[in-house]
């Protein structure tokens, strides 16, 4: 199968000598070959940010309107590029067409942003400003649940700062951003954005080469610090989106019928498959069992299957590590005592198919409850008293986010905001938005993606002292 998707290098299309293939997770075959990026290759796409960079850095203006112009091109996508987002990541096709509109408005919202510079003091004998430089070329490193989003979230704060990027999707969802990078070829100059294609080798290739300032990487904890110890020998400057292990604590004085279904989606939605989805539920003693049920019967309501068929709601975890990751955690709880409420299995024996999997009956101590499980098997623990719930929600490493659930909103904020963690939501998971920072506590990462906050994150403070005389 000759690869018909090219890596796209100082502006051009390039085929790349060697190629390598990808598996639609709905089949378990191979679809596809992507080009498999070589040093050499990866040197010329360095080499080609590097060359760009100080024309590209001078402009604002004009790198807003470049970005302006990148949104407008996503909000009329190819044909083909939601489906291909589905057929290699396994999501269902009405929500490929959304993570696509996403990454337009994520985009466009970031090109608003400003970098203004700060004058401190503006006297008859100084001048003190704050200015925002960019920092060079930005190596950045995507995974594979939200390939598109994910990419945009790096690649239009880098270039609205003025940096040049070299962008690696995940092996195993490559397609939908080799073609982003083909989409934005004939709108962003040569050598500002170049993608590359590969595996974990060459993730590793560009943590350790000499030209980027700054990696951008979203990915696992374990990846992180392999990138954080690579950053480390000449200091790149790094942002690490890393995993969650987010707790959802429901508090006594819910309504079960309104927030059975919402904690269902936090946790479920992308089949698991998110960061900050919810991966375990603290619920009253009193309320444990009704809950359980509640949530099994959504979980058996939903409609699993290949995300082209019309109506599928769920689709297949993205691949067989991961696939056999889910089996492994779900196994061992059953070892441990679990009730499985819901699913518990795969489903046919094509693909990834993993049934939505309710787990009772275990607790803190449980595989399953203590690491990120990164899939559709949710573990619901009782609790006694709140303050218990919250020291166990965060006796974890992780700290990405997580959730109360209250009729009373503001008691809701008041334990919200005991939890370690960088998002802390009441009565909704998953309030992500364009305008506010994302980013982990503890091992859930190292600074900050989205907003103002952000874009600062692509950029070195400069102090202009100006002694006038
Ligand atoms: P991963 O860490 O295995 O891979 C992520 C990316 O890093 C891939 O492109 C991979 O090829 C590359 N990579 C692998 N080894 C590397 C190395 N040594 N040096 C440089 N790059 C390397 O993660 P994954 O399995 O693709 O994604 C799932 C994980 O990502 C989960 O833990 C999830 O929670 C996390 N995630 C975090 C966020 C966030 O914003 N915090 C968002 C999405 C996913």
């Amino acid at each position: 199968m000759a690869t018909s998707y090219t890596m796209t290098i100082d502006g051009k299309a390039v085929k790349g000598s060697k190629s390598t293939g990808v598996i639609n997770p709905a089949s378990g075959k191979v679809f596809a070959e992507v080009p498999d990026c070589t040093k050499a290759e990866l040197d010329q796409a360095m080499e080609s940010a590097q060359r760009a960079f100080p024309a590209w850095s001078r402009d604002l203006a004009a790198r807003r309107k470049v970005l302006n112009d990148c949104a407008a091109a996503l909000q009329t996508p190819p044909e083909g590029l939601a489906r291909t987002l589905t057929m290699e990541q396994g999501k269902p096709l009405d929500k490929a067409g959304q993570e696509i509109m996403g990454t337009a408005m994520w985009c466009g919202y970031t090109a608003s942003l400003d970098l203004p510079t700060e004058v401190l003091q503006n006297t008859d004998t100084n001048r003190i400003e704050i200015r925002r430089k960019p920092v060079g070329v930005v190596a950045a490193i995507t995974p594979w649940n939200y390939p598109l989003m994910l990419a945009m979230w790096k690649i239009a704060p880098a270039l609205l700062a003025g940096n040049t990027v070299v962008l690696k999707p995940s092996p195993y969802t490559p397609i939908s951003t080799l073609m982003l990078g083909e989409i934005l070829r004939d709108i962003i100059p040569p050598g500002v954005l170049n993608v590359v294609s590969g595996g974990d080798a060459l993730g590793a290739m560009m943590t350790s080469h000499p030209v980027p300032r700054k990696i951008s990487f979203t990915g696992s904890v374990a990846t992180g610090k392999r990138v954080a110890a690579a950053a480390a020998p000449d200091l790149k400057r790094i942002t690490l989106e890393l995993g969650g292990n987010d707790a959802a604590i429901v508090l006594s004085d819910v309504d079960l019928a309104d927030v059975a279904p919402k904690i269902f989606w936090g946790a479920f939605e992308n089949s698991g498959q998110i960061c900050s989805a919810i991966k375990r539920v603290y619920v009253p003693e009193q309320m444990y069992e009704p809950m359980l049920a509640r949530l099994g019967d959504l979980a058996r309501s939903v409609k699993v299957g290949n995300g082209l068929d019309a109506g599928t709601e769920l689709g297949p975890i993205n691949n067989k590590p991961q696939f056999e990751r889910v089996t492994e955690l779900v196994d061992d709880a059953k070892k441990h005592g679990a009730k499985i409420v819901s699913g518990g299995s795969r489903i046919g024996t094509e693909g990834y198919f993993f049934a939505p999997t309710i787990v009772g009956g275990i607790s803190d101590g449980v595989r399953l409850v203590d690491e990120e499980q990164f899939g559709p098997a949710l573990p619901i623990i009782p609790y006694k008293d709140v303050d218990d719930a919250i020291r166990r929600a965060n006796s974890t490493t992780y700290g990405l986010s997580g959730s109360v659930w209250s009729k009373d909103a503001e008691r809701g904020a008041e334990v919200a905001q005991q939890l370690e963690c960088g998002s802390a939501w009441v009565n909704q998971h998953l309030a992500i938005a364009p305008n506010l920072p994302f980013g982990g506590a503890k091992w859930s990462g190292i600074g900050v993606e989205n907003g103002p906050w952000g874009l600062l994150g692509f950029t070195e403070i400069q102090v202009v002292n100006v002694l006038k005389n």
